[in-house]
């Protein structure tokens, strides 16, 4: 059967998604209350195969927070023997205490090409970018103004008065490193937010550096069965 023959079968449309590539890492930094972790959980429930990095801290739990979940929450010592065995990707010192993200799990879902979402600060988004050159993308997230972010603090209930100026006071240290990064949000409301964020993590997943499988799916394009 000749393929000019309007009643040969297509081949059928290679699908864009069959095409191999590297995972990558999102970092979200912003200002603690601006939002970066409802704006997370909104895209991890959107998309199961996103992974997070979850931090290693060394503060105390908030009431809702969950080891294992929110944070592994754990001893200034154990965390200093992380960073001394070399199983911290980065790591950084933030309102007095320790803060870090755990190195084993990220390695394994790059290589497996997932996706992992990181909430962490400048100082990290940094050591990160350092580490795995290429497969970062950094979307910084703004409050609308810092009366919101210190009216967002004060909602959370559960920070003192002397926490929540503490954290007031790194929030514009933090905004201060805004132009170090790939892309800018600004969180008015949380669906726009996720939304926009969504679309970030598209475009970079699109992007041709990262399509590993580009030429074996090239190539199979004039021969689909061979895939
Ligand atoms: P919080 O105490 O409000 O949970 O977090 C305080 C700040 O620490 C936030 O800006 C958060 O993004 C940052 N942070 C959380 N985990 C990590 C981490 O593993 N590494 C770094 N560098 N910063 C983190």
């Amino acid at each position: 059967m000749s393929d000019d023959n309007p009643a040969s079968p297509l081949p059928a449309l290679p699908r864009l998604d069959s095409i191999g590539r590297r995972g990558l890492c999102l970092v979200l930094a912003a200002p603690s209350g601006a939002g970066k972790s409802a704006i997370t959980r909104a895209l991890l429930e959107a998309d199961p195969t996103l992974m997070l990095s979850i931090s290693v801290t060394t503060r105390a739990p908030r009431p809702y927070e969950i080891e294992g979940v929110h944070y592994h929450f754990r001893s200034q010592d154990l965390f200093d023997a992380m960073v001394a065995g070399g199983d911290m990707l980065e790591w950084a010192g933030l309102l007095g205490r320790s803060y870090g993200s755990p190195r084993g799990p990220v390695e394994q879902a790059l290589a497996a090409g997932r996706d992992v979402v990181f909430d962490i600060d400048w100082q990290g988004y940094h050591q990160v970018r350092k580490s795995l050159p290429g497969d970062v993308v950094g979307l910084f997230i703004m409050p609308p103004s810092l009366a919101e972010l210190e009216q967002r603090l004060r909602h959370r209930a559960s920070d003192s008065e002397a926490e929540i100026a503490r954290r007031m006071a790194t929030a514009v240290s933090e905004i201060s490193h805004v132009r170090e990064f790939d892309y800018v949000l600004v969180n008015h409301t949380l669906n726009k937010a996720v939304a926009e964020t969504q679309a970030v993590l598209t475009a970079a997943r699109l992007a041709m550096a990262r399509q590993t499988g580009l030429e074996h799916f090239t190539h199979a394009l004039h021969d689909p069965q061979s895939r």
